[in-house]
């Protein structure tokens, strides 16, 4: 009996032990969400100078896997419309390309800020006098920004955000400073 008993409790436990580990195996993995990789991803931070305003924000937007509300938020502030004061969420795509430009560039400069957010009103009126300024421009949807770097030619900026292959980069030598947005990838 007590024999049989504990044979019968060896086979269990060891039943147990291989659907143990893989219910664990699949627990740590979900808790890592989906890749073990992504814990090791490291904070993404950004560093903004906006020329208009003279404001600057050195701000780390991402970590533990997520964006940093707070964070976000002083980014929407310093890429708002200056003309109007309107604020608006900025892509957080955007960020993130910005973030990978910034690294491919090996810089710890800030962006240098000429155009973020444009309202509608501001936007109709950049683009009734400006032929480079689009009637429907990404601007409006905080989908765009239009910055330089210091240290970096418009050329290396251009080149590295293009290499992301993410959306819409345009050069702009005359008003020096590159266009990149979230929307249809295109170069221009
Ligand atoms: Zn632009």
């Amino acid at each position: 009996m007590r024999h049989n008993g504990r044979a019968s409790a060896d086979h269990d436990r060891r039943r147990f032990l291989r659907l143990g580990a893989g219910v664990v195996a699949t627990g740590a993995f979900a808790l890592l969400g989906g890749s073990p990789a992504r814990s090791a991803v490291p904070r993404r931070a950004l560093a903004f100078h906006n020329l208009h305003t003279g404001e600057s924000l050195d701000v780390t937007y991402w970590a533990d896997s997520r964006p940093i509300p707070d964070a976000l938020a002083e980014v929407d502030h310093i890429l708002r419309d200056f003309r109007t004061g309107e604020i608006h969420p900025i892509d957080l795509r955007l960020l993130n390309l910005l973030h990978r430009v910034q690294h491919a560039l090996d810089t710890t400069e800030p962006f240098q800020i000429i155009s973020g957010y444009r309202s509608p009103a501001t936007n109709r009126k950049l683009a009734n006098g400006s032929s480079g300024v689009a009637r429907r421009s990404l601007h409006m949807q905080g989908m765009a920004i239009d910055v330089r770097v210091p240290g970096r030619s418009l050329k290396a900026l251009h080149r590295a955000a293009v290499a992301q292959k993410s959306g819409g980069v345009g050069m702009y030598p005359k008003s020096d400073f590159v266009h990149m947005d979230t929307g249809r990838v295109r170069y221009w």
